[in-house]
């Protein structure tokens, strides 16, 4: 993995045809954010605003997204978001097995070169990816598990909120747990929190 670079991880994405989710596709979405980050987000795959613009969580899951991390004080552009498949999955349906696999090439390499201490999993195909395939979100969410090193918390999807208002205190509950962890590990400053109580109330 010496040779991995940003450079070739963009290059192999861009080229990339393992599976049949690239036909079709208005853009690939790789993912975006600080390449530095010790915070790095995993979703499922692009949506239909994503696949238009090339970019990770920026349709309404996004945006709530945006607003759970300010929630806790942490700004989007300080964290890295991504994906489990970098290629739109058609009627925003969830990827087949087979899909993530061929995708894992990506999202291992991704995960090498940022080399984060903390992974949050949104919704049950990134905690599938990463710490199993029987795993079942509704069991594991708001669990610490820890991988050569690295934590990981799998938490509900925001696209699952956005369908579903009455998981957002447990997402919240998922959230200050994050909070927690970063301060433990003394990954960011905490002197954003003040505005949480007003934010939890625009989730
Ligand atoms: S989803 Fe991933 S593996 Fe499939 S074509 Fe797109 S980039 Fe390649």
């Amino acid at each position: 993995m010496a040779d991995i670079t940003w450079e070739l991880f963009d290059k192999q994405v861009a080229a990339c045809s393992r599976c049949d989710l690239c036909r079709g596709i208005r853009h690939k979405v790789p993912g975006q954010g600080d390449r530095e980050a010790p915070l790095m987000l995993i979703g499922e795959g692009p949506g239909q605003t994503e696949d238009e613009q090339g970019l990770a969580f920026v349709g309404a899951a996004g945006q709530l997204l945006t607003r759970m991390l300010a929630a806790i004080g942490l700004p989007r552009e300080k964290v890295y978001i991504c994906n489990v498949v970098k290629c739109r999955p058609p009627g925003n349906r969830a990827p087949t097995p087979e899909e993530m696999e061929a995708c894992m090439l990506h999202l291992r390499m991704q995960t090498y070169l940022i080399r984060p201490k903390v992974i949050l999993l949104l919704g049950a195909t990134a905690a599938r990816a990463t710490l199993g395939p029987d795993v079942r979100i509704t069991r594991i969410r708001g669990q610490w598990f820890e991988r050569k090193g690295v934590w990981m918390l799998p938490t509900y999807h925001p696209s699952a909120l956005l369908r579903d208002e009455s998981k957002k205190p447990q997402a919240w509950e998922d959230m200050k747990r994050l909070r927690a962890k970063l301060e433990e590990l003394q990954l960011y400053p905490a002197e954003e929190e003040k505005e949480q109580g007003e934010e939890r109330k625009s989730l």
